[in-house]
């Protein structure tokens, strides 16, 4: 705390690792020995950089850029950039916190990584978001390489992002090196079910999980947060899994669509016309409420994914969706509850799966992407998902067989942390003293 001071989101994220680990510690005393723990949570680099852009009006705009390189023992350092006003170093280093045991539980090679700005893009023009990433890229882009750190997109880096940062780097390394950046759109370079990747893979997780309990998403009612690129493609795989999608929201509020969500008007207006969910709600009619200013929680639902921000799930809001009938949650966004909402619901009986094991599947298919890009291949729609649902379906058992071993069975908390945990540190401590 005292190293790291007035950075909540990180301190949040370690203490929930730190509080999973300790039967790891206890059995295997090489870890304390080696200070692994000190060694985990310190960031191998971290850098800080001055992002100066102009706006249509001639305006100059000075924004502040990260990269936080934290840990290489299993593969370069990967994970997204984040383009958001709220960015600040905390939330940069709680994510890569994220990204370590979420990179080592999918099982390939990719170390941890996470980046982004203080940028807020909304409302801002197409050519001021070019100009922007240009800018960030023109500072980046030293640190980067295939072989060294890999970014990818999270909230406010979607596709365009992505093309512009990546068509930087190339214009000023003369290199087309296509594994340098993931998320790329399928004509340069780009991986089939990439952008599909995080919500399809919550929704395959979740499938597992009511499976486990002897039941299934045929049926159910469910309710995704947010409806960026995560809770566009959870909706889809939710409703091709037999659910009904009931609600989602944005950061203003939420709509509820009792039929079920019209995905393609809301691909259309979120997606094309890069609009607000109110919107949305206004095109769809009588069908559609649109709730500003409230939280999507207070809508009863048996299942739960939130796939819009951290700490978006409060104590209180665990309780009412516990009382609501929920019965299960998949974290599509990272941390997106608070420590009283994951006690609430472990204590309910809720089938709770953390983001690092639920939202893993995005980084996985970056990880694939990699590979194609590697290999000069590009695979199929269909079997680029299927590889997906498989990573999906070990993550879940791992976690599951993790817990059990660990004497806390059917606790996906503990078992993400404690498998992302050891295969980490058994490779830190293979490295020697790095
Ligand atoms: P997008 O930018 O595409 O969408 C974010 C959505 O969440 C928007 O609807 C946005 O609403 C809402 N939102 C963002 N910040 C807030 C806030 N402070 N309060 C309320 N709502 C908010 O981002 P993604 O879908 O890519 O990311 C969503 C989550 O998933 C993040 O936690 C991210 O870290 C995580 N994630 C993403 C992966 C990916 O592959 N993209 C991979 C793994 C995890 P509004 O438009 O009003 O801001």
């Amino acid at each position: 705390l005292r190293r790291n001071p007035g950075e909540i989101e990180f301190h949040q994220a370690v203490r929930e690792v730190l509080e999973s680990i300790g039967p790891v510690l206890g059995k295997h005393p090489e870890y304390a020995e080696q200070k692994i723990i000190e060694r985990i949570f310190e960031p191998e680099r971290q850098i800080i950089f001055r992002v100066p852009w102009e706006d249509d009006r001639g305006e100059v705009h000075i924004n502040r850029g990260f990269r936080v390189e934290f840990n290489s023992a299993l593969g370069p350092y990967k994970g997204g950039l984040r383009f958001h006003p709220s960015v600040y170093l905390g939330i940069i280093k709680f994510l890569a916190v994220e990204q370590i045991f979420k990179n080592s539980l999918t099982g390939l090679p990719i170390g941890a990584g996470k980046g982004g700005a203080d940028f807020d893009p909304k409302g801002r023009s197409d050519r001021e978001i070019m100009r922007f990433c240009q800018s960030f890229m023109t500072e980046l882009y030293r640190h980067l390489g295939e072989y060294t750190d890999v970014p990818a997109g999270d909230i406010g880096v979607g596709g365009r992002e992505i093309g512009y940062l990546f068509g930087q780097y190339k214009r000023i390394t003369n290199r087309y090196e296509s594994g340098v950046i993931t998320g790329k759109g399928l004509t340069y370079g780009g991986a089939q079910v990439r952008t599909e990747a995080t919500g399809y893979g919550c929704a395959f997780f979740v499938e597992e999980m009511l499976k486990a309990r002897g039941t299934s998403f045929d049926g159910k009612r469910v309710v995704v947060s947010g409806s960026g690129n995560v809770a566009v493609y959870a909706i889809e795989k939710v409703r091709e899994l037999g659910g009904v999608v009931v609600a989602c929201s944005d950061s203003s509020g939420y709509v509820v669509d009792e039929k079920g969500i019209d995905l393609d008007l809301l691909k259309q207006v979120k997606e094309v016309e890069r609009r607000r969910l109110s919107d949305y709600a206004e095109r769809r009619g009588a069908e559609a409420t649109y709730v500003p200013g409230r939280s999507v929680w207070e809508v009863p639902c048996e299942v739960a994914l939130p796939s819009a921000t951290q700490n978006e799930i409060t104590g209180k809001d665990a309780e009412a969706l516990v009382r609501g009938g929920c019965i299960a949650v998949g974290e599509g966004a990272n941390m997106p509850t608070m420590p009283e909402g994951i006690r609430v619901f472990q204590e309910a009986g809720v089938a709770f799966g953390p983001g690092k094991a639920a939202n893993a599947g995005g980084v996985a298919t970056s990880a694939l992407e990699m590979q194609q890009n590697a290999s000069r291949d590009s695979w199929t729609f269909e079997f680029s998902e299927r590889r997906l649902q498989e990573i999906m379906s070990d993550i879940h058992a791992r976690c599951l067989e993790t817990a059990d071993a660990y004497g806390m069975p059917g606790d996906y908390v503990a078992g993400a942390n404690i498998d992302g945990f050891r295969r980490v540190a058994d490779a830190m401590l293979a490295l020697g003293l790095i």
